[in-house]
């Protein structure tokens, strides 16, 4: 099979997939199921920490070096106004004609100069500029693939106090309207054990890229711990909490992984709570943990709201 052809067949594939499972055909969906499909990595590995300090080291060497160049010209600007002052206080004292004429050349060559000076640094610090803004498009990507997990491109558990704290606040002005989740996979264990780290990490991307397919742009997923994630609900209520969660255990109930000829069901536990009146976020998530022990106790595969 020609790789053309192979990649209307991925795309084919996912299209049909994305059907068979009800979910919107969204750029977003689209995307994630191809990857898995068609075995292309879904998430970038992030920035290293020691290349995100290149990059601050290297901006603060921009930012040096515009300093002094700016610096030197304004210098360089005075000595030479000094300069073309000195000369115009003698022309306007000049009698004879050969000594103005000679003034005059003297002065309009020093502006000329000037405005040389000018020009070049203003092109050097055109590109000085032009740098400095690839760098810091380049930072703030970076600065968002630090908060992200490597494997499965949630949120990581730097980016949730940040995330906990915002939607508190903004639940504080809409009745309480956040909730949230707190996922467990089942038996999770049996996986690695049965079929080997490699493919329990597998198993990780493939639920993870499940769950952001059901959930909305304005919620966050976080990864909580090895196969514990927070699902954090904004502008939701417990009714429709336990929608998505439903929903979220149908898709994955249909969708199971496939891998090396084997097809790997999984089962999720959860744990919901609401915001209730004077909670902060840490009381919410432990909240939420306590109902997912509960769901476990109860023999697990189910929802336990707190
Ligand atoms: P339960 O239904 O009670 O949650 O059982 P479980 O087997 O899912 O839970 P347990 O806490 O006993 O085991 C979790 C396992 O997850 C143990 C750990 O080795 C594995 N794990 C943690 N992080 C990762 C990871 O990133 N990749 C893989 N493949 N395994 C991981
Ligand atoms: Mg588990
Ligand atoms: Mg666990």
């Amino acid at each position: 099979m020609s790789s053309q052809q192979t990649v209307t067949d991925y795309a084919r594939t996912t299209l049909l997939r994305l059907s068979q499972l009800g979910l919107p055909p969204s750029p977003e969906n689209y995307a994630k199921f191809y990857a898995e499909i068609s075995g292309e990595p879904i998430t970038p590995k992030p920035k290293e920490s020691a290349e995100f300090a290149e990059l601050v080291r290297m901006v603060q060497l921009l930012v040096d070096e515009v300093a002094e160049r700016t610096g030197s010209l304004v210098s360089d600007l005075g000595e030479r106004n000094r300069d073309m002052r000195h000369s115009i206080d003698e022309l306007s004292s000049a009698q004879e004609k050969t000594r103005i004429m000679q003034l005059l050349e003297a002065l309009v060559a020093k502006a000329d100069s000037i405005h040389e000076t000018v020009a070049d640094t203003h092109e050097d610090l055109e590109a000085t500029r032009l740098a400095l803004d690839h760098m810091s498009a380049e930072l703030i990507e970076t600065r968002q693939s630090l908060h992200e997990d490597s494997l499965t491109g949630a949120q990581n558990r730097r980016g949730m106090d940040a995330i906990l704290l915002r939607e508190v606040a903004r639940a504080k002005r809409n009745q309480n309207r956040l909730v949230v989740a707190m996922l467990d996979v089942d038996h999770f264990k049996r996986v690695n054990d049965t079929y080997g780290h490699d493919v329990g990490d597998k198993l990780l991307v493939h639920l993870s890229m499940i769950t952001k397919s059901v959930m909305r742009e304005s919620d966050a997923l976080i990864r909580y711990g090895g196969e514990e994630f927070l699902l954090i609900l904004s502008e939701t209520d417990l009714q429709g909490a336990s929608y998505v969660m439903d929903r979220l255990r149908q898709v994955i109930a249909k969708a199971p992984l496939v891998c090396d000829n084997n097809r790997i069901e999984a089962t999720l536990s959860a744990g919901l709570a609401q915001l209730s009146e004077g909670e902060n976020g840490h009381s919410l998530v432990l909240r939420a943990d306590h109902a997912l022990y509960a769901a476990k106790r109860a023999g697990r595969n189910r929802v336990v709201i707190a």
